[in-house]
C-alpha cells in the first residue's frame, strides 16, 4: 500500500558553497549543499522523507501507535516521535542499552521525551535482541488494545527509501547535470533511494559504521525499490571514515566539521554528516571528485546528535578560539 503523507514543505533548498569549494581546490561554482537538514519537522533531517511513506502506510493500515528501534541518539527515532506528535499517534521507541548510559538526558533523548514518546530500554546485546524487544513491545501493546505499526531500523525499507527517490528527482530539477551526490551511509535507505533516481554512477556513499555490510544493505534496498538488480560491486562506497567505531569521534571528522562551520556557517554532526564531509574532502584529494564536476553534498541533518557529544566537540575547538584582550 502506498499512501504518502506530507510532513514538510518541499523542495528543500539547494545552496552554493563557494568558499568551501575553493578551500578544497574545486571550482567556485562546483559545490552545492542540498539542505535536507532543513526539513520542517521535529528538528529536521533525512528521516522525514522516509517517514512520509512509512507513516503514510501506518495510517492507511489503521495503526494508532508507531514503534521503532535504534541507538539512544537515533535521529530516526526522534523524528518518528515528532511525526507521531504531529499526527496524534502514540510512539514507543525501543533503544539498545540502558537508561544509565552516560548520554541520558542529552541530544536526541531530550527531544524524544519532549515529543511525548515512551522509551523501552532493551539492554545490551546482539542486534536481534533489539528486534525481539520490539516484537515483545508490540505484543504487549496489542494486549492493551492498541494497533502498533513497526517502522524498521533507520526507516530503511524499500518503501521508506522512496523518500530519497523523491529527493533525487527534486535535485535533478534543481541542478541538471549533477555529477556527484555525496551522502552519509547509515542503514542505507537514503543512498538506495538516491540511486533509484540518479543511478549507481552518481551517488557516493560514505560508510558511517552503523551496519556491518554497507554494500549489501544498499544493494538489497535498491533491488527492492527499483525492481532491477543493483549489484554491490557497482556501488561507490567509501569505507575510510568509520575511524574506531560508529559512536566514536575521529579527528578527520572534527576537522570536516570545523571546515564546514568556519567556511560556510553550516553545522554537521559527528556521526553522519561530519563523516560524509570528511569523505568528500578525501574524495577530492583522491581525484574521485574533480574540478569542473557539479557536486552536491547532501546534508542529512543530525544537529541534536552533536549535543550528545557536546563536550568532545567543544574541547577540540574552543581552545583555539580564546580572544585575549591586550
Ligand atoms: C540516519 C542518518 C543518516 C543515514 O541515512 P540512512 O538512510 O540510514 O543510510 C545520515 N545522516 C543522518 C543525520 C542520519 O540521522
Amino acid at each position: 500500500m502506498s499512501a504518502k503523507i506530507a510532513l514538510s514543505t518541499w523542495p528543500t533548498p539547494l545552496e552554493p558553497m563557494p568558499r568551501l569549494a575553493r578551500a578544497l581546490g574545486l571550482g567556485e561554482g562546483d559545490l552545492w549543499v542540498k539542505r535536507d537538514d532543513l526539513t520542517g519537522l521535529g528538528g529536521g533531517g533525512n528521516k522525514v522523507r522516509k517517514l512520509e511513506w512509512t507513516v503514510g502506510e501506518a495510517l492507511a493500515e489503521g495503526a494508532d501507535t508507531l514503534v521503532t528501534t535504534g541507538a539512544a541518539q537515533s535521529n530516526h527515532a526522534r523524528l518518528t516521535a515528532a511525526a507521531g506528535a504531529r499526527l496524534g499517534l502514540n510512539v514507543v521507541l525501543v533503544f539498545s542499552g540502558t537508561p544509565k548510559s552516560a548520554e541520558r538526558g542529552s541530544g536526541n533523548l531530550v527531544l524524544d521525551s519532549l515529543f511525548g514518546a515512551r522509551i523501552f530500554w532493551a539492554g545490551d546485546g546482539e542486534p536481534s535482541t533489539l528486534a525481539q524487544a520490539a516484537d515483545d513491545v508490540c505484543e504487549q501493546l496489542r494486549r492493551e488494545g492498541a494497533r502498533p505499526y513497526v517502522i524498521p531500523f533507520g526507516g530503511s525499507s524499500p518503501l521508506g527509501a522512496r523518500g530519497y527517490v523523491d529527493a533525487g528527482n527534486e535535485l535533478l530539477a534543481q541542478l541538471p547535470g549533477v555529477r556527484h551526490v555525496v551522502v552519509a551511509l547509515g542503514s542505507g535507505g537514503t543512498m538506495a533511494g538516491l540511486i533509484g533516481a540518479l543511478g549507481e554512477e552518481r551517488v557516493l556513499g560514505v560508510h558511517c559504521g552503523a551496519v556491518a555490510e554497507p554494500a549489501a544493505a544498499v544493494s538489497d534496498l535498491a533491488d527492492g525499490l527499483t525492481g532491477r538488480s543493483v549489484t554491490p560491486g557497482a556501488l561507490r562506497i567509501r569505507p575510510d571514515q568509520v575511524g574506531s567505531g560508529y559512536g566514536v569521534l575521529h579527528e578527520p571528522v572534527l576537522d570536516a566539521m570545523r571546515t564546514a562551520a568556519t567556511l560556510e556557517g553550516i553545522v554537521l554532526d559527528p556521526i553522519y554528516s561530519g563523516r560524509a564531509m570528511a569523505g568528500l574532502i578525501q574524495a577530492v584529494r583522491d581525484g574521485d571528485v574533480r574540478r569542473g564536476e557539479r557536486t552536491v553534498f547532501l546534508h542529512s541533518g543530525g544537529l541534536p546528535g552533536l549535543f550528545g557529544h557536546a563536550q568532545t566537540v567543544h574541547r577540540s575547538v574552543a581552545a583555539l578560539r580564546a580572544f585575549r584582550a591586550v
